[in-house]
């Protein structure tokens, strides 16, 4: 089982500008020496792979690239100005290939800078044609056209975020409720890549890619329930939500059932067990009391003697109640860089 995000462009590097035919036009001088420049060299398009993308969300509303054309060349020997280079960023892992031939043209690697497309070299004004036999030449040549490829971007898209818990925790209500939060994306093909996986926006520019677990418990070492291939996948998300029930519908104890999860982990997956996990208290809608639940999160957060709001948050998936402060907190987690205050890994069993 894969997760691929793909798009469709045209990448086209700037045309180089034209040359330019010129006479000196000198007041002392009656036959002036050919003085037009040459175009400027386009600009080229160049893939460069940027850590912390990590889909290709973006190519879904603009298709087409264009890097700045040359100028052209100008009287008075006047060279044409270069033009622009239009670098596009792309998630590391990208499989950039040929849309025409199918061919793969490379696989952009973390912190790799590719020139995709080149642009076209300047024309030659007509002083580049000058010689001692030949004073007066009435030539010049056009600019080179600028490279253009139909590419078709591939990216496998990898889960930053993990969403486990008992069955009936609320996470594919949660995982719903954040990658269906902006109508905007709503028609995105990948918003919803399967029951399990989902591309959040934290805002216009930070999205988050989650993953639902389901049925670790129902044996995913036994190859039953969640799928081998799926373990290895989500195994390779770098945080975890764990979601606790505030209030069970079965009257089993959130603070039990989080210590039942994390044993379940530590036996079928080292990897999870080890990973960074943020609890999360969900369907506090449950208890419209404002005393009464708070009273509730606190008594959980001090029997996992965790802090809340740096370890610890409290959401309704159902009535998006601080899915955003949730998000955030997953963003800052996800890119230290941005970090203010981290949380306490996990907590003990
Ligand atoms: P999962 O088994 O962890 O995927 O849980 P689901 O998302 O399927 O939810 C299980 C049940 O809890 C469903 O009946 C949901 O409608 C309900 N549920 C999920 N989130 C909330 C919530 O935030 N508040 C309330 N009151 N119910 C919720
Ligand atoms: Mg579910």
């Amino acid at each position: 089982m894969s997760f691929v995000d793909r798009a469709l462009i045209t990448v086209k590097a700037g045309d180089g500008g034209n040359g330019h035919i010129a006479f000196r036009r000198e007041k002392f001088i009656p036959k002036g020496g050919p003085s037009g420049g040459d175009g400027g060299t386009g600009g080229s398009v160049i893939l460069v792979a940027e850590d912390g993308l990590s889909t290709l969300f973006d190519f879904r509303f603009q298709h087409r690239f264009e890097a700045e054309p040359g100028g052209n060349g100008g009287g008075k020997q006047c060279h044409g100005k270069n033009g622009k280079d239009l670098e596009m960023r792309l998630p590391p892992g990208t499989l950039v290939f040929n849309n025409d031939t199918g061919e793969l043209i490379h696989d952009l690697r973390s912190g790799e800078r590719l020139t995709i497309a080149r642009g076209g070299k300047g024309g030659f004004g007509n002083e580049h044609f000058k010689s001692s036999t030949y004073q007066t030449p009435r030539e010049s040549t056009p600019g080179e056209k600028g490279e253009e490829l139909n590419l078709r971007l591939e990216l496998k898209l990898i889960a930053d975020v993990g969403f486990l818990g008992k069955p009936n925790a609320g996470k594919s209500t949660l995982l719903a409720a954040l990658t269906r939060a902006n109508p905007k994306i709503a028609d995105y093909p990948f918003t919803t890549l399967s029951p399990q996986l989902g591309i959040a926006e934290v805002d216009a520019h930070r999205r988050v890619v989650l993953a639902d677990i389901p049925g670790l418990i129902e044996g995913a070492a036994d190859g039953a329930g969640l799928g081998l291939e799926f373990l290895r996948h989500v195994e390779r998300t770098r945080v975890l939500v764990h979601l606790l029930d505030i209030l069970p519908s079965d009257d089993s104890d959130p603070v039990e059932n989080y210590r039942i999860i994390r044993e379940e982990l530590r036996k079928h997956s080292q990897a999870l067990y080890d990973k960074r996990e943020l609890v999360v208290i969900n369907k506090i809608d449950l208890i419209p009391d404002k005393s009464e639940r708070d009273k509730a999160i606190k008594k959980i957060c001090r029997e996992l003697e965790l802090r809340l709001d740096r370890d610890v948050i409290a959401i309704s998936g159902a009535t998006r109640t601080n899915l955003n402060q949730l998000l955030e907190r997953l963003w800052k987690e996800l890119n230290p860089a941005d970090q203010v205050e981290g949380w306490k890994s996990t907590a003990p069993v």
